[in-house]
Parts: C-alpha cells; sequence; structure tokens
C-alpha cells in the first residue's frame, strides 16, 4: 500500500529532527521509503511556539494501517515527545495522511487524515512529490490550495 507521512516539528533542532524522521522511515521494517518533500517552514496553526518545519514522506508498506500508526509514534517517542496539552509544541509529529485510497475511521485512526485538506504545511509539501494525489472522499488535493493560500509557507530546502 502507498501510504503518505506528514512530518512536523517545532521544537529543538526542527529541520534535523524532520530529517531523522525521514531516515528513520527509510529503515522501517515493512517499508520502502518512496520520496520525501523538500522541508517548508510554516507558522503555527492550532499551536503554539517557534515556526515548525514540515515535509511530508511517502512509503509502500506492507504495514496495516494501526500497525504503522504505531510504527510512526515509536519514532515520535524516539524523540521524546511529550504532550503536557493539546497542540502543544512538538519535537516531533508524524500523521499518517492517506493510506491507499482506503477511508479509515476507528478510535485510534482517522485517514484521510481529516484537517490535511485545511493545511498548507500538508498540501504544499504532498503535491511537491504527488502532484496529482487524490484525498478519497474529497477529490484531488490541488484543489485545496486556494483556500490555505492565506497560510505562510516557505521552501527551506
Ligand atoms: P497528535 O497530537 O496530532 O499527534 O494526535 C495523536 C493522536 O491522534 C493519536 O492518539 C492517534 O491515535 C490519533 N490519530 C487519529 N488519526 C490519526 C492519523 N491519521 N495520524 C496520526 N494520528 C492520528
Amino acid at each position: 500500500m502507498i501510504a503518505f507521512i506528514g512530518i512536523g516539528a517545532n521544537l529543538g533542532d526542527a529541520q534535523a529532527n524532520v530529517l531523522d524522521a525521514i531516515a528513520r522511515l527509510k529503515a522501517l521494517p515493512g517499508a520502502t521509503l518512496l520520496g520525501s518533500s523538500s522541508l517548508y517552514r510554516t507558522a503555527p496553526i492550532d499551536s503554539s511556539g517557534d515556526d515548525y518545519v514540515n515535509a511530508v514522506a511517502s512509503i509502500d508498506t506492507t504495514l496495516a494501517p494501526q500497525a504503522l500508526l504505531e510504527a510512526l509514534q515509536e519514532i515520535e517517542l524516539a524523540h521524546g515527545r511529550e504532550r503536557p496539552h493539546r497542540n502543544a509544541p512538538r519535537t516531533l509529529d508524524l500523521d499518517l495522511l492517506l493510506y491507499g485510497d482506503e477511508t479509515i475511521a476507528t478510535g485510534t485512526l482517522s485517514v484521510p487524515h481529516p484537517r490535511m485538506h485545511e493545511r498548507a504545511f500538508v498540501l504544499a509539501p504532498l503535491l511537491e512529490i504527488a502532484p496529482s494525489v487524490a484525498i478519497p472522499g474529497r477529490g484531488p488535493a490541488a484543489g485545496f490550495v486556494p483556500q490555505v493560500a492565506d497560510q505562510f509557507i516557505t521552501r527551506i530546502a
């Protein structure tokens, strides 16, 4: 299954954390890294602290969605992420954006990620590596770009 992972960090050396997350996805058993976007700098949305560094990676994986989510959470934990409150600044945040064309709604997992189409920090890197990708139930991701045009985002590397 082809899956897309959203990566974000805004604590510590955020750029290094995002690059390390991509390296860990590359090394993940049961997954092959297909591609990763440039890094982007974005202003926090529904969050506090410094600007974020964001990227999106695509993998080809044999992991089931829940197993993949748990693998992503292990990578977050390896970065010592603490959750003092909702939307607190974070050393590393990994979101399962898309899992093939599947729609998943369980107690722990919502795929497509329910807010991905509202966020420039997801759409810009996603469209960089998958320009024609569609969001199941919503349509082409590119169609949502005009709605996020007011969100600050700049490509950094
Ligand atoms: P966050 O604080 O944004 O990292 O949210 C983490 C929580 O969101 C976890 O407890 C997950 O079970 C839940 N969650 C639901 N859907 C997703 C998704 N598509 N990707 C990552 N986490 C998800």
